[in-house]
């Protein structure tokens, strides 16, 4: 497992300016909400295509860290010093027994929990990526 890594020597550009709720199209400035106060409809964020076009590429988002952090231009996070601890990038496993138990001629499937036991844990525990 990755440890945690901090991710501030990047620099951000982030390609949104404001949340959307997808029932009635209100507006709100990016902040820690989910729910619209006029209809309680989900926000989601509202992207600024135009720019996404000129600052972000295939390139520049495979040069970022193997974790979630690599598509922090598109998350609605303005902090600069986000704690990487590995999320994301979970592999796809194929597994050929349970296909063959099946029947089936391939089964490809997302491996979502992943096992820390960091060195300093007195206990094991489970993690679930995204
Ligand atoms: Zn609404």
């Amino acid at each position: 497992m990755q440890a945690a890594t901090n991710i501030q020597n990047q620099t951000l550009t982030h390609a949104f300016h404001a949340l959307k709720c997808k029932e009635c199209g209100a507006e709100y400035e990016l902040e820690a909400k989910n729910v619209c106060e006029l209809c309680f409809g989900p926000l989601e964020v509202k992207y600024d295509y135009s720019n996404l076009r000129k600052t972000i590429t295939r390139k520049t988002i495979e040069a970022g860290p193997n974790s979630i952090w690599r598509y922090q231009k598109f998350l609605p996070v303005t902090s600069e010093n986000p704690i990487d601890v590995g999320t994301g990038m979970t592999p796809l496993v194929r597994s050929h027994r349970l296909a063959r138990r099946l029947g089936l001629k391939k089964i490809i499937y997302k491996k979502m929990m992943l096992l820390i036991c960091p060195p300093s844990a007195s206990k094991i525990g489970w993690y679930q990526s995204l």
